[in-house]
């Protein structure tokens, strides 16, 4: 009972959180910023872009670029000088601007889009790497934001079935764009995700023939790999998708696939649907054990949520509150949303990630 009493208090104190936070909420327009291709090779031109997903004005926007020249311990060996690439005054519509010609090998490029609105000025700082990365067994960052002990790290892991690399890297700016800056919630969190792409390839096996053909093949740099909350290994063959040696593997064009998969190893979201893999988290769950546990949480989701909401996830013995679409409940080509609670657990995710 005490128990369940701290369990609420801390719920409480989180939601209210969330609420002080809302005063400081992102402004009109949302803006999406990326590159392509995101992986360039040293002498391709690179486009940036600045998407403008909801409607508002931008009253200046201005691009700079730092290019440095890294070896292969990642040791930046020379320093650029940040450059103001472009300024536009009262833009109208999507921006874009582009490099034409490469970066060089061994860079490590960042650039900077600075936004001013009537109502605030925003920066975005996004670093990537060109083709090939020269640091030894390490995954190149192909759009990276934040301190990876502080935010989400997301590895693209290239199946040796992949007959086309360039499809490849087209399939890991899809799921950036398409999974993670596409559905409500990550796009809300989109600054808290650092993406690589890694050089080594590993092989996924079909979850339905593992007792013949084993577990998932993992790169050979692996162990280099344990700093990444997620490792998506992305295939072209047609699967039967699974979890296993830390890596889940995914058709590389499946946009529902990675968040669902996602949800598990960044969030620690447990399935919604009957057969899958069921638990309990001490905070802010998306399983319960029992109705009653289900229905009296209901209550800490506002309107989104009421006690009729709780049911039985098939004869599983385990109760949620999530829409039947829920990305939890769901995977495959296209993505759905995550549902309230699913929402909260990530966000309560984020801000543990971003505080220990
Ligand atoms: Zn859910």
């Amino acid at each position: 009972m005490k128990n369940r009493i701290v369990y609420k208090l801390k719920q409480g104190g989180f939601l209210l959180l969330l609420g002080i936070l809302c005063i400081s909420c992102e402004k009109n327009p949302i803006t999406l910023v990326l590159h392509e291709p995101i992986f360039p090779s040293g002498s391709q031109a690179v486009t940036y872009t600045a998407e403008r997903v909801t409607a508002g004005s931008i009253t200046t926007a201005k691009l700079y670029e730092t290019v440095n020249t890294i070896n292969s311990s990642g040791v930046v060996t020379s320093t650029g000088t940040e450059t103001l690439l472009q300024t536009w005054n009262n833009p109208s519509g999507d921006l874009s601007f582009t490099k034409p010609s490469g970066h060089g090998d061994n860079k490590l490029v960042s650039y900077r889009w600075v936004f001013t609105t009537p109502d605030q000025t925003k920066s975005f700082n996004v670093t990537y790497a060109t083709r090939p990365y020269p640091v030894t067994d390490m995954p190149a960052p192909v759009y990276a934001q934040g301190d990876p002990d502080n935010v989400f790290d997301m590895v693209f892991i290239p199946d040796t079935d992949i007959t086309n690399i360039n499809t490849f890297y087209t399939n890991c700016r899809g799921a950036i764009r398409e999974s993670f800056f596409d559905e409500p919630q990550t796009q809300f969190w989109r600054r808290q995700y650092n993406f690589y792409i890694n050089t080594q390839t590993g092989h996924a096996t079909d979850y339905d023939r593992r007792t013949i053909d084993g577990p998932h093949q993992l790169p050979s740099n692996n162990a280099n790999l344990s700093f990444a909350e997620g490792r998506a290994l992305m295939h072209q063959g047609n699967l039967r998708d699974w979890a296993s040696g830390g890596v889940f593997s995914t058709e590389m064009q499946n946009r529902g696939t990675i968040l669902h998969e996602s949800g598990h190893s960044l969030y620690s979201l447990a399935d919604e649907y009957g057969s899958g893999s069921h638990w309990q988290e001490a905070e802010v769950p998306n399983n319960w054990s029992s109705l009653a546990g289900a229905q009296a949480d209901a209550t800490g989701y506002g309107s989104c949520k009421q006690a009729s909401d709780a049911v039985e996830m098939g004869s599983s013995g385990w109760y949620h509150l999530c829409v039947a679409n829920c990305q939890m409940v769901t995977s495959g080509l296209n993505h759905t949303e995550y549902d309230c609670p699913c929402k909260s657990r990530i966000t309560y995710v984020v801000f543990d990630n971003a505080s220990n």
